[in-house]
């Protein structure tokens, strides 16, 4: 299938679920992830008019930012190390993998350092598996109050994965979750602005999290592909 179908597949099937769950199709923000493919698939992605780009690793992502980096907004949806902070600040205009004090501390001296302002989202691992990242949802409120001290970070939203390996129906309860953590957070009133964003949703179970309120959803396999 050609990029041109998939994206118009994937368009067909975002109008569908919002359709069901009587949602604003405008709510939905679609991220390209272009992690298993090239740079001149990079290129074609922006090309046919996806504008917000996900990669997870810095060592990958590299030609790719250095080349087209003016042409869209790029965000960093991986597992981010303290020490690779250096190489991606000012570059991602969102990161949706905050989930540790230590990493938030390191961003905002960086941030602060560069005169700049971070954006974020708070990782939960709200299914609780074991190999995912992401803060605990027991600890959630506590890590929040503990972020929201740090003034050059700005927290866009919440992001979570669901295992992959779970069937699509599944995963309602891990993105219901995520969007009740939203919900008492604003009620908390811990950060000064109300939060509205819900990351969640990959290629096998984004029409669930749009159901389930996410706003940004995260496509690799089932719009841009898999090369190689
Ligand atoms: C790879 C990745 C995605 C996209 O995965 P697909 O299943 O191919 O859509 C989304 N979010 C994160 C955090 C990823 O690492």
């Amino acid at each position: 299938m050609s990029l041109l179908a998939r994206k118009e597949e994937v368009e067909a099937r975002v109008a569908a679920a919002c359709k069901r769950s009587g949602r604003d199709e405008n709510e939905i923000k679609i991220i390209a992830v272009t992690k298993y493919v090239s740079l001149e698939t990079t290129k074609s992605v922006l090309d046919k008019g996806l504008l917000h780009i996900g990669e997870n690793r810095w060592q990958d992502v590299k030609p790719k930012w250095e080349a087209l980096h003016e042409r869209g907004t790029w965000h960093f949806i991986g597992h981010l190390q303290t020490n690779k902070v250096k190489d991606i600040i000012g570059k991602f205009a969102y990161i949706h993998s905050l989930d540790r004090m230590s990493l938030a501390r390191e961003l905002d001296k960086q941030a602060a350092a560069l005169g700049i302002e971070v954006n974020c989202f708070l990782q939960v691992n709200v299914s609780g598996e074991e190999s995912k990242y992401g803060v605990a949802p027991e600890h959630f409120f506590d890590f929040a109050v503990e972020v929201s001290k740090l003034k050059h970070i700005h927290i866009t939203g919440l992001m979570t994965m669901a295992p992959y390996e779970m069937a699509a129906d599944a995963t309602r309860p891990v993105f219901r979750g995520l969007r009740e953590l939203r919900d008492r957070l604003n009620e908390r009133k811990i950060f000064p602005h109300d939060i509205t964003e819900l990351s969640m949703g990959m290629s096998g179970d984004f029409e669930v999290a749009i159901e389930e309120g996410a706003t940004w959803i995260r496509l690799g396999t089932v719009l841009v592909g898999k090369e190689g």
